[in-house]
């Protein structure tokens, strides 16, 4: 089972939190795609021809692509690469971009599973974090994408904002609750260092995030949620029966990926790489058809401990068998003390070979994997 992904390295404004890659100038966005599918060429042996079953164009802002960018990296796809009878095709988008012409097209071709950044149903916070919709909007594209015939919705939502309350976050899930999507992504806001927000912290106009705080917004998201039908497969991620996103699960899952464009990561079972971040090196590298990626050389203890981190967010929880086939580690018998103490303080349960957090562990989630950590 492998996975794609496509980053699209635009966006119309910068939100001041985001640290992703992108650029404000779509001048190249041309160039871009046609570059995109160079790569996708050259790259098609990367994952061993294993079938494809899931394809994710995110960002930046994949939502900026035109019918003619989507489809010339759709034939691509479909021409060299070895594709699941149904894959799961994912296009991250803005409100702000997709009108109904917009989710028509990517809807005709082939894009089955939208994820809406909506970030806040209250247009003060919006306007605070930069965005460029309101809330009215949003709940309008939600609307529209249906009409249109998209059936697998995720939207995102950030909790633990400064200068906000728990009303305003209560009033945010309620409206989500009311929208009913198949998915909730829902993450606790980080202030990063290169960001406007970084930059206002540095500056003390803004105070970091109160742990406690967020704390408390993540007890009122689990009790909102709970008894709603939606299934916390991921610390973060919320969806109804059969529709957790199969692309992150993969990631998750230590499973294969390409990433393809500036910044996209990939691994293949064996090694890991990074492409440029910089969109004129990349295209300069395409343009001499030369990949520009640096490889990411982990250690077996890193794997394991990106692998403990990751693999504890979630409810399929850590493999043991894979930890002692993979990379030769007995976590019962090195952690026996440990792991006995905080299953007693009920933060941790064995089942059938998997080591799995309970509802109150996963408020000590990243801890825990520390603690855990060889
Ligand atoms: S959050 Fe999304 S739209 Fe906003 S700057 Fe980051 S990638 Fe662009």
């Amino acid at each position: 089972m492998a996975g794609l992904y496509i980053h699209i390295p635009y966006c119309k404004k910068a939100c001041h939190y985001c640290d992703f890659h992108f650029t404000q100038s779509i001048k190249q966005i041309d160039e871009m795609v046609d570059a995109i599918c160079v790569e996708l060429e050259m790259q098609k042996d990367f994952l061993g021809h294993d079938t494809v079953y899931t394809i994710y164009f995110g960002g930046g802002t994949p939502s900026l692509l035109g019918e003619e960018h989507l489809r010339k990296i759709m034939r691509i796809i479909q021409h060299e690469y070895s594709l699941s009878s149904n894959p799961e095709v994912t296009l991250e988008g803005n409100p702000d971009d997709l009108t109904l012409q917009k989710l028509t097209t990517f809807f005709e071709q082939g894009i089955n599973r939208l994820s809406i950044g909506v970030q806040s149903f209250n247009d003060e916070k919006l306007k605070w974090m930069n965005r460029q919709h309101s809330k009215s909007e949003a709940i309008d594209t939600f609307h529209t994408a249906r009409q249109v015939g998209f059936e697998n919705i995720s939207l995102d939502l950030i909790y633990a904002l400064p200068h906000t309350n728990h009303d305003i976050w209560l009033s945010d899930l309620k409206q989500i609750l009311a929208l009913r999507p198949e998915h909730i992504s829902s993450y606790c806001l980080t202030i990063e260092p290169k960001t406007a927000f970084g930059n206002w912290l540095q500056k003390g106009k803004i105070k970091p995030i109160n742990e406690d705080f967020a704390a408390e917004q993540f007890e009122i998201l689990l009790d909102t949620l709970s008894g709603r039908g939606y299934d916390q497969y991921e610390i973060s991620n919320f969806a109804l029966p059969g529709y957790e996103s199969q692309h992150n699960s993969a990631y998750w899952k230590d499973e294969k990926y390409l990433g393809i464009g500036p910044s996209a990561h990939s691994y293949n079972g064996k090694f890991r790489k990074a492409n440029v971040a910089n969109n004129g090196k990349y295209l300069k590298g395409i343009g001499e058809r030369q990949i520009p990626f640096e490889v990411i050389t982990l250690s077996p203890e890193d794997q394991v401990n990106e692998y403990l981190l990751t693999s504890l967010r979630t409810k399929w929880g850590c493999d043991l068998n894979l930890l002692k086939v993979k990379y030769d580690v007995d976590l019962l018998s090195s952690q026996k003390h440990y792991l006995n103490k905080i299953a007693k303080e009920d933060l941790i349960f064995e089942d059938e070979g998997f080591l799995i957090l309970t509802d109150k562990g996963k408020l000590l989630a990243d801890k825990i994997a520390s603690d855990l950590f060889i």
